[in-house]
């Protein structure tokens, strides 16, 4: 007799892994990203619009990459200064928000959000391409699809059972489980 298997779905997950060690500072990576999505495509490149921007400090020897990740309406109400290596590094320095309170990450013209989207259609990242340094290393890895319906399964359980532990109390929902286990 053969079992049902049921296979989850699999989707392919794409990082960027940056070793800060490997960066020199040398804005490959934030040219070809400006190129690649100016319009027409490879038209110019301007780094403003690109999707990495490298914190550059050469006088204090400091070289990071930041992609741009998810825009967001809200500043934050508290802010962190960073001290690696005996280096500080500014408040928003590793944010990778388009956000109200600065300018990164933000198409100059129009002003609105940019956010790296891994060069669609693309085989591989360009700034990863263009990386000599290999500082910016691409990583893939496999990860079960989740389907929608069993985490909405699950919300409904945990509603349902907040909503009897209101009514009714924690202990008496205890002893109810315990006695339909007692029946088993
Ligand atoms: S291309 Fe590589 S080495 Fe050059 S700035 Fe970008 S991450 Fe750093
Ligand atoms: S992966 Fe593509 S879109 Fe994202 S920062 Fe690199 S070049 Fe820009």
């Amino acid at each position: 007799m053969t079992g049902n298997i049921i296979e989850k779905e699999k989707k392919i997950i794409k990082t960027i892994r940056i070793d800060v060690d490997k960066c020199n500072g040398c804005r490959a990576c934030e040219m070809i990203c400006s190129a690649f999505h100016s319009v027409p495509k490879y038209s110019s490149n301007n780094p403003a619009r690109s999707r990495i921007r490298i914190i550059r400090e050469p006088l204090r020897d400091l070289y990071v990459p930041v992609y741009a990740g998810e825009y967001t309406v809200a500043e934050c109400a508290g802010r962190d200064k960073y001290t690696i290596d005996g280096k500080e590094y500014d408040e928003c320095a590793f944010c990778r928000a388009s956000c109200p309170s600065r300018d990164e990450f933000k198409e100059p013209d129009s002003g609105l959000p940019l956010k790296c989207d891994m060069c669609e259609g693309e085989e591989e990242p360009l700034c990863v391409k263009w990386c000599m340094h290999d500082a910016l290393i691409l990583e893939e890895r496999e990860e079960d699809v989740c389907d929608p319906s069993e985490s909405i399964e699950q919300e409904d359980l945990e509603i349902g059972l907040e909503s009897l532990a209101d009514k009714f109390g924690m202990d008496k929902i205890m002893d109810a489980v315990a006695r339909m286990n007692e029946k088993d």
